[in-house]
């Protein structure tokens, strides 16, 4: 049986080209084409399976929703290349909603700005030359089980096609339709980010991190200036129910006198997007398909930091879908548990748990001024920068050897 169906009417032939799909039936199947499905698609290509890469999105140069700060730690394990990076940031202002302000330095490199359009494109050419097939424009619909194989509806807007496969990997987001589907588990806390991005704002001293605990402009969260010199990111994120987040991001960036010269800013790109924050997800795979990135709710609770976990987890997939698909063994996906993760930050689960439930003005002030003493300092440095913020996804692991 030929495994791609076309609904549309139109002959197949012509369907076909339209597709550019060279390959009547896949291994995998990834719905997003964000950080974590890139990274999953290029790795299993490379293993040599035979990968169908989808997302909605015609161009992944748009509606972006990340700031783009990676951590030291990614940086140092994983391959993103320099053209893709803003200079580099060792310092962070953190402002208490009375703005007084603390700062740290790190003798480090501790944070770069990514250029995320660049990037995107820079790991689907990756994906290309190790034989993913790219599938942009179209939106998954469903997938049901015939026989040994999974068949997926995909909508191209005027076609609608089904193709084969024999595994699932849902890279789709914070909202997962795939999580839904495969009946694995879903996010169940968010927090809601939104924020401008800007060029020609002159930078005062050095590449930046400002950071702004202030529970009515970002409750739960942070508001945040990140300036690298070349890239200016204005933002706010905070819990949905507790604010209006466009409100709250004009009138932060209206506040900011003193701080940042916006008088010749030019708004390049606005973003948003939900960031799951109830830590990753317990139920993520079965034998049908399994989940990576914000689906898999792969994100600090306390940072709100999902990239370098988009990287972790996704490239732990990857190892683990290739040993699955390669043995036919489903005891491969145990190591692909939600629970091995969860265990491993506890800490940091109840720690977003205290400061959801902190609203009080004054007693964050408090909290503020408390962080002037060196342990304290201490603290909040290893809690924004600290290699801890996703656990290492098994013990002796490194990036490099898991694939
Ligand atoms: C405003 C904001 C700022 C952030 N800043 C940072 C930061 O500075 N540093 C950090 O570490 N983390 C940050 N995060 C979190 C981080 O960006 C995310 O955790 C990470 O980008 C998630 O990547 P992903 O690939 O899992 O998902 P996404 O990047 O959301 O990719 C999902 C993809 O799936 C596609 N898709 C969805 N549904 C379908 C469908 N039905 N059919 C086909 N395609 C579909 C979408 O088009 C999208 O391309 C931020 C988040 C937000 C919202």
């Amino acid at each position: 049986m030929a495994a791609v169906f076309f609904d549309c009417g139109l002959c197949a032939a012509k369907s076909f080209e339209t597709l550019r799909l060279t390959v009547e039936d896949y291994d995998t199947i990834i719905i997003g084409a964000g950080l974590a499905g890139l990274q999953c698609a290029r790795l299993l290509g490379r293993r040599g399976l035979r990968v169908l890469l989808v997302d909605r999105k015609s161009s992944l140069q748009t509606s972006i929703h990340t700031t783009g700060i990676f951590v030291r730690r990614t940086l140092e394990d994983f391959d993103i290349p320099a053209d893709c990076l803003g200079p580099v940031v060792r310092n962070v202002t953190l402002y208490s909603p009375s703005r007084r302000s603390l700062d740290l330095t790190s003798e480090q490199d501790e944070f770069r700005i990514g250029r995320m359009g660049r990037l995107y494109e820079h790991y689907l050419h990756d994906c290309l030359r190790a034989g993913v097939e790219w599938l942009p424009g179209t939106r998954y619909v469903e997938q049901y089980r015939l026989k040994n194989r999974l068949v997926v509806r995909l909508d191209g807007g005027q076609t609608s096609h089904r193709v084969t496969a024999r595994y699932l990997v849902g890279a789709d987001g914070a909202s997962s339709r795939i999580a839904r589907d495969l009946g694995l588990d879903l996010n169940q806390e968010w927090i809601v980010g939104v924020e401008y991005v800007l060029t020609n704002v002159p930078l005062n001293g050095l590449p930046r991190l400002h950071c702004f605990l202030d529970p009515k402009l970002a409750p739960g969260y942070l508001a945040w200036i990140a300036h690298d010199g070349e890239e200016t990111h204005i933002g706010v994120g905070g819990y949905a129910a507790m604010f209006d987040p466009l409100q709250a991001l004009d009138q932060f960036r209206s506040s900011l006198d003193g701080i940042i010269d916006l008088s010749e800013a030019k708004e390049v790109e606005r973003r948003g997007g939900r960031i799951p924050v109830g830590g990753v997800l317990r139920k993520i795979a079965t034998t049908d398909g399994l989940l990576i990135g914000d689906a898999a709710g792969a994100v600090s609770p306390l940072t709100a930091g999902g990239l370098d976990p988009c990287m972790r987890l996704s490239t732990l997939a990857a190892r683990v879908i290739a040993e699955y698909l390669e043995t036919g063994d489903a005891d491969a996906l145990r190591a692909y548990s939600g629970e091995l993760f969860r265990s491993r930050f506890a800490s940091r689960l109840w720690m977003r748990r205290l400061v959801s439930s902190v609203r009080n003005q004054a007693l964050i002030e408090l909290a503020c001024a408390g962080l002037r003493l060196p342990i304290a300092n201490w603290f909040a440095w290893h809690v924004f920068v600290g290699r801890g913020s996703f656990p290492d996804v098994e013990p002796h692991w490194t990036p490099q050897t898991a694939i």
